[in-house]
């Protein structure tokens, strides 16, 4: 007993539940505090409360049982430590079979519990870990295959299922490259080498899928390493089929585009919502002969002509708050800064949030146009024979001169009429053209005669007249006549001909009251109608009677 390892503690039984220290052994008095002073002493004489309460009950249960008792305990050593222990209580009998002693022994069982706990907390983690690689596994949205070194199909997820319609047990044990397009297959082996030998592989690469379509993967393929040793292999992927598709049609709206964009003849701008230009077409070059990339991040009116900016900006304000296209003419700047006539066409572009995201603006060049605008209206205030000024443009100047003859009470003004004497004979004897030919230069003869700022008209066949504003006085416009009849009456060429002409003139001068075109020109024309009675190759003043 003094050479056991285990502490033995032997009682004696007494008086039915009596339990006195009949012998302790060296083991035991190391392990705990009872000496040799405990024998013949009871449990509660010599451990405290709490644990000879206990202890009674144990030894009091093998007394009742007569059978061996078992149980596990913790204490804490002289030194502070806890030692956990396990109690084996036996019952020695006597010749009337009654229970005389009892013999405990107590097994240190310390290091069993420790390593049990450390085992406990090892499983817990490996149960955890088995956890999370079942999650990261199972609930990948990604196809994920583990592969044996032989290319076999270990094990794959739902997504694989998923992706290539095939169940586990149909690939299950396959080899996996059986699955991809034979044009892949010297690819799938080189990956899956690569594999093997350690390193992580990313490509692409197309399987038939159980229906036999072809399914384009996006593929990492990586080594299964356990102690540093590579045991297999993982493959994971992922279907891209739909989004190479997708990007294969944006390729193509986007090349459509560029060809729409580039072959344009209108100049398309793109604006963000701030109207900073975040395209301008090539076409830029070819109609302004700015590289298109100088626009970008420039707003839109940096080229356009400043008397026309407000309206634009106008346009554009309008436009995104009514949600509405626009139309605007305006002058740009080509590169040699020469105005260009646009048409500018833009339309605001709103999210489905009701945001503006883009402005649009299709611009067009109409110098051309314009030109024909601008030759068109000269066209309708000319006479196409002589290029003069004709009726209407007469009028027009004509009330203008009056408008600022009574705003500013300037000097009077004098409206001079002239008709050809005779100018059918000459239409007879020498034909139309020679005629048109005189008509041109009776317009020349009588433009030399005056003033800058006064005007001459062609108002019919033969007839002239003539705008003097702010002449001042009758005599002066008297003395202009003169000086027409005079330049007239020089001898006219046609033809190896001399030809002589004649003009008669009536003159009209404002006046204080009743001051209208209407009656200048009837006033000028009764003078004239008198010039002709007396004679021609006469001026006539028209005088109120
Ligand atoms: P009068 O002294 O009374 O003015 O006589 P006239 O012969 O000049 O008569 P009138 O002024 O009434 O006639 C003008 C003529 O001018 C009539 C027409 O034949 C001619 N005429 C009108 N337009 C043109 C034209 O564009 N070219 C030519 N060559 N002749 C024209
Ligand atoms: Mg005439």
């Amino acid at each position: 007993m003094e050479g056991l390892s285990d502490m033995v503690f032997v009682m004696k039984v007494e008086g039915g539940f009596e339990f006195t220290y009949d012998f302790v052994n060296r083991a035991a008095m190391e392990g705990t505090d009872i000496t040799q002073a405990a024998l013949g002493k009871t449990i509660q004489e010599v451990c405290a409360r709490d644990q000879s309460d206990f202890l009674y009950e144990k030894y009091k249960e093998v007394v009742i049982s007569k059978n061996s008792v078992t149980f596990e305990d913790s204490y804490i050593s002289h030194a502070g430590e806890k030692f956990h222990s396990k109690t084996l209580l036996t019952p020695l009998f006597n010749d009337l079979g009654q229970c005389e002693q009892i013999v405990g022994v107590v097994k240190d069982i310390t290091s069993e519990k420790v390593a049990e706990s450390e085992r406990r907390v090892a499983w817990d983690r490996l149960h955890e870990s088995k956890e999370r690689y079942h999650s990261l596994f199972h609930h990948n949205s990604d196809a994920i295959i583990s592969l044996d070194l032989n290319g076999h199909i270990t094990n794959g997820n739902v997504a694989v299922e998923t992706i290539s319609g095939y169940s586990p047990l149909e690939y299950k044990g396959s080899v996996w490259d059986s699955f991809v397009v034979e044009g892949d297959k010297q690819l799938a082996t080189k990956l899956f080498m690569g594999a093997i030998s350690g390193s992580t592989e990313n490509s692409q690469l197309e399987i038939h899928n159980k229906a036999g379509d072809k399914i384009c993967l996006s593929i990492k393929i990586t080594p299964l390493i356990i102690n540093e040793q590579v045991i297999g292999v993982y493959c994971i992927f992922r279907d891209i089929t739909e989004l190479l598709k997708a990007q294969k049609q944006l390729e193509e709206s986007q090349k459509r585009f560029q060809i729409i964009a580039e072959h344009a003849h209108d100049l398309i701008t793109l604006m963000d919502e701030k109207g900073k230009i975040i395209y301008a077409s090539p076409s830029y070059r070819k109609i302004l002969g700015y590289d298109n990339k100088e626009y970008l991040g420039k707003n839109f009116l940096h080229n356009v002509h400043p008397d026309d900016r407000m309206r634009m900006e106008e346009a554009f304000i309008q436009s995104i708050k009514s949600g509405e296209s626009f139309s605007i003419e305006i002058k740009q700047y080509n590169y040699k800064n020469e105005n260009v006539w646009s048409e500018s066409r833009g339309t605001p572009v709103f999210d489905n949030r009701n945001n503006l995201i883009y402005i649009l603006v299709l611009t067009r060049d109409i110098s051309l146009q314009k030109e024909y605008e601008m030759k068109l209206k000269d066209f309708a205030l000319h006479d196409p024979l002589t290029e003069l000024p004709n009726r209407r443009l007469f009028n027009e100047r004509l009330n203008q001169a009056l408008e600022t003859l009574k705003e500013k009470n300037k000097d009077e003004l004098a409206v001079i009429m002239l008709d050809i004497d005779r100018f059918k004979e000459v239409n007879d004897e020498m034909g139309h053209d020679v005629g048109d030919r005189v008509i041109i230069e009776f317009g020349r003869r009588i433009t030399q005669m005056i003033r800058e700022k006064d005007t001459v008209a062609r108002i019919g066949g033969d007839e002239f007249i003539i705008l003097l504003p702010n002449i001042g006085s009758a005599d002066k416009a008297v003395a202009i006549a003169k000086d027409i009849l005079q330049c007239i009456r020089k001898p006219w060429q046609a033809n190896d001909r001399q030809l002589f002409i004649t003009t008669s003139i009536g003159i009209a001068m404002s006046q204080k009251q009743d001051n209208t075109a209407v009656s200048l020109f009837k006033n000028a024309d009764i003078a004239l109608y008198e010039a002709k009675n007396r004679g021609r190759d006469s001026y006539n003043l028209w005088k109120n009677k």
